[in-house]
């Protein structure tokens, strides 16, 4: 194998893998560098994302959501079942032969698009070249261009150190092959709200300790606010904001934790306890000190908007620099590089990327929120429309949730589109596009929407922002 390419790729998370593809099919010799092995240490590409991120979160999240409806809706619609009983180790081993089908996936897309794979560690050195190591040894490779894309690993707190027995990363929450009775969480982030929504409907008492006061601060305050009343008042989750973890004490087979709230110490024990406080750029060890790789103050690679660092001919992407840690932020990014390599031009508008936590209801949001168009003094109007006076929306049994519209007062342009509802991933899409499309809501408002459909509450909102939503009162 020649050790020089055209492009070598440090990473093969959705941002890395995304962008050898794309090089490989714009005509680059491309390898790509990927140091993860699964359980079985073997090696396997597609970073958090689909070894322990997105797609797990999600198998478990569907599997678990189907033991909600068949304990607590199916009698809505006239079906017993009995009493649900859950096999969580089949429910476990579902979500790992989903991972292994989509990460051999990659290696499969790999091989088609003839980019070599590189299994070890990869490090940056002087002059555009990338050591590659792996258990001792290792070679060095040459490119006239390297892509960065690292990723990011969980923020640890010493309060609370990760055994993946206990306390758990994400990694270790996506794998408890009982259910705890009691669960912890700290965090009621993104993960936390997913992965405690899991553990939840598949019966644990699931208490989550959020340091801020605030629930959910970058979703716009009416839908947070709603979704707060349907995760505690309605599903059972004890959501404690403005709480401060200040110690753990591990037993053997459980957790006892201390925090203060309100000024008052408490303490709780859990069979398990979850920490998701956030994640942190995955940049020690990625170059040598020769190869002179900027970091920005939060140790991401510092990169400019067109994701190119402080060296000629080196990009980074995804979540190890700045922008929302989203996959399909870092897919595309991996895109824009690859296509500015190949002398496109190509365009990423990193103001319209969508957000979905994938709870249920689901949240999604893409654009500003209200608060935001307050503080930047804009002149708006929104509009919204609940789930609950949408007939499909009723057909299954869901009444909860609405769809918020922002749009500039004078222009009519949509600012922001913020959902709390059922498929609000999938009804985002429409808005991304209106978006996409500098679209006014009045575009939305005169798009002919399928009937009976849960994208006729978005056509509902359009109409609203000008007053005249048809199936409620104005
Ligand atoms: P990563 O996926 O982290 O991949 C980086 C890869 O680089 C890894 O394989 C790593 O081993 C490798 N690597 C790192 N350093 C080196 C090195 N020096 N040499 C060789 N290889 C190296 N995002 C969404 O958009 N939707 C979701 O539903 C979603 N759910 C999530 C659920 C959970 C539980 C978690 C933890 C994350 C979730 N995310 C989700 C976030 C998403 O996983 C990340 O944004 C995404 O994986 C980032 O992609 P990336 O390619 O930048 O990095
Ligand atoms: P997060 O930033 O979403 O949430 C972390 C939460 O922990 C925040 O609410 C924060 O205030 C709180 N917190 C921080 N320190 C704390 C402490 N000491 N005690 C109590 N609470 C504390 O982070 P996350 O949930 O760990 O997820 C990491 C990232 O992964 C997300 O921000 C997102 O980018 C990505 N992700 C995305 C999805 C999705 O797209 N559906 C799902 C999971 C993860």
């Amino acid at each position: 194998m020649s050790d020089k390419f055209d492009v070598i790729v440090v990473g093969a998370g959705p941002a890395g893998y995304v962008a050898a593809i794309r090089c490989a099919q714009l005509g680059f010799n491309t390898a790509c560098v990927d140091k993860w092995v699964d359980a079985d240490g073997k090696p396997s590409l597609g970073g958090t994302c689909l070894n322990v991120g997105c797609i797990p979160s999600k198998a478990l999240l569907d599997s678990s959501e189907k033991v909600a409806q068949a304990s607590h809706d199916f009698e809505h619609h006239g079906i017993s079942v009995g009493k649900v009983s859950v096999d969580v180790p089949k429910m476990i081993a579902r979500k790992d032969d989903i991972v292994k089908n989509l990460t051999s996936g990659i290696a499969g897309l790999f091989k088609a698009n003839k980019i070599t794979s590189l299994h070890g560690h990869g490090k940056l050195l002087a002059d555009k070249q990338v050591e590659v190591s792996l258990n001792g040894e290792s070679k060095i490779y040459t490119a006239d261009n390297i892509i960065l894309a690292v990723g990011s690993e969980p923020i640890d707190i010493p309060v609370a150190a990760v055994d993946n027995q206990l306390i758990l990363d994400n990694a270790g929450a996506l794998d408890i092959n009982a259910i705890p009775k009691k669960l912890g969480v700290i965090g009621a982030g993104v993960i936390g709200l997913e992965l405690g929504s899991v553990w939840n409907r598949l019966g644990s008492e699931v208490t989550i300790l959020e340091a801020m006061d605030t629930f959910l601060a970058p979703v716009d305050k009416q839908l947070s606010r709603e979704a707060l009343r349907a995760f505690t008042k309605v599903q059972g989750m004890d959501i404690k904001l403005g709480a401060m973890v200040t110690a753990t004490n591990v037993n053997k087979n459980s957790v006892k934790v201390t925090y203060t709230l309100k000024g008052e110490e408490h303490t709780e024990t859990f069979d398990k306890l979850i920490v998701a406080v956030g994640r942190k750029a995955n940049t020690k060890d990625i170059a040598a000190d020769e190869a002179g790789l900027k970091l920005d103050e939060r140790g991401r690679v510092d990169v400019n908007d067109r994701c190119e660092t402080n060296i000629a001919g080196v990009y980074a992407i995804g979540d190890a620099v700045k922008g929302p840690m989203l996959a399909h932020k870092g897919s595309e990014e991996g895109v824009f590089v690859a296509e500015v390599l190949a002398g496109q031009k190509p365009h990423m508008n990193h103001d319209n990327i969508p957000w979905v936590i994938y709870t249920h209801p689901e949240i999604a949001w893409v654009g500003i929120n209200e608060e935001q168009a307050k503080e930047r003094g804009l002149n708006y109007k929104t509009g919204f429309f609940p789930f609950a006076a949408n007939g499909r929306s009723l057909a299954m049994n869901e009444k909860g949730g609405r769809v918020k519209m922002i749009a500039d007062t004078d222009t009519d342009r949509v600012l922001g589109v913020h959902i709390f509802g059922p498929n609000a991933s999938e009804l985002i899409s429409e808005a991304v596009l209106a978006m996409e499309y500098s679209a006014s809501t009045e575009d939305i408002a005169r798009t002919i929407h399928a009937h009976p459909t849960l994208s006729e509450v978005m056509h509902e909102a359009a109409l609203s922002v000008d007053g005249r939503s048809l199936h409620k009162v104005n």
